[in-house]
């Protein structure tokens, strides 16, 4: 049987990861932070100084790239050339250079293979921007999930625990990341004409999961 692909979207700090954890746990299956394979060509742009602007400097670069997620215990690890690079790629800076390089084609199609490959094996979960529209048009059930601004500025906020943090540095950063992603010509933020949109900004991440796991529950 093909394995079943649930799809959520939506913009910076809406819950996604939070959510698609909790939902991977009720339904037993894997879950799938695709911001993180961003972030990780990120991380690798700025390791390496790469000029990311110049087309042929970029596809030598994503040539050399050698990205992929490993299962560890029932959560993904990134691997860059063997490296474990978890840990260094949610960083402000990490968040800003990943959403404006993630609008070259070039990432986008670099970074396709390895999100479909995980899905022909196994039942899961996938969150990002383009999941529902771009790399999984046939998922069994799409989500888009999104919030006010200021209130996801705030969850933002308080999950950081730097001791210097800004909230109105933290909000202007996503409302930079929310124009970026929604506005680039290549797979852009959208919810898919089938997707079924949630309204998080007064509900607690209980009953959003609560929501979509009725919703999976009758398609
Ligand atoms: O989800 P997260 O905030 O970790 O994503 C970091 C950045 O990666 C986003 O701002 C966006 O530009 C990019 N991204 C994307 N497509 C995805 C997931 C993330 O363009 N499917």
């Amino acid at each position: 049987m093909k394995p079943k692909i649930i799809t959520i979207d939506g913009p910076a700090g809406a819950g996604k990861t939070t959510v698609s954890k909790l939902l991977s746990k009720k339904l037993q299956c894997v879950y799938v932070d695709t911001g993180a394979l961003y972030r990780g060509v990120a991380f690798e742009i700025q390791r390496q100084n790469i000029n990311w602007k110049n087309d042929t400097e970029l596809e030598d670069f994503l040539k050399a790239l050698d990205l992929n997620f490993v299962m560890e215990k029932d959560a993904f690890i990134l691997m860059s050339s063997g490296r474990n690079i978890t840990d260094f790629i949610r960083t402000p800076e990490i968040s800003m250079l990943a959403s404006s390089s993630s609008a070259r084609p070039q990432v986008r199609s670099a970074l396709l293979d390895i999100q479909r490959n995980i899905a022909k094996t196994k039942n899961a979960i996938f969150e990002g921007r383009d999941m529902g529209t771009v790399v999984f048009p046939d998922a069994a059930v799409k989500f888009f999930l999104f919030a006010d601004l200021t209130i996801r500025a705030t969850r933002r906020f308080d999950e950081m625990p730097d001791e210097t943090k800004d909230i109105h540095k933290v909000q202007k950063e996503i409302q930079i990341r929310d124009h970026n992603d929604s506005q680039r010509r290549s797979a852009p933020l959208k919810s898919a004409k089938d997707a079924i949109e949630i309204n998080a900004s007064f509900l607690t991440i209980e009953q959003v999961v609560d929501k979509m796991l009725k919703i999976i529950e009758k398609a």
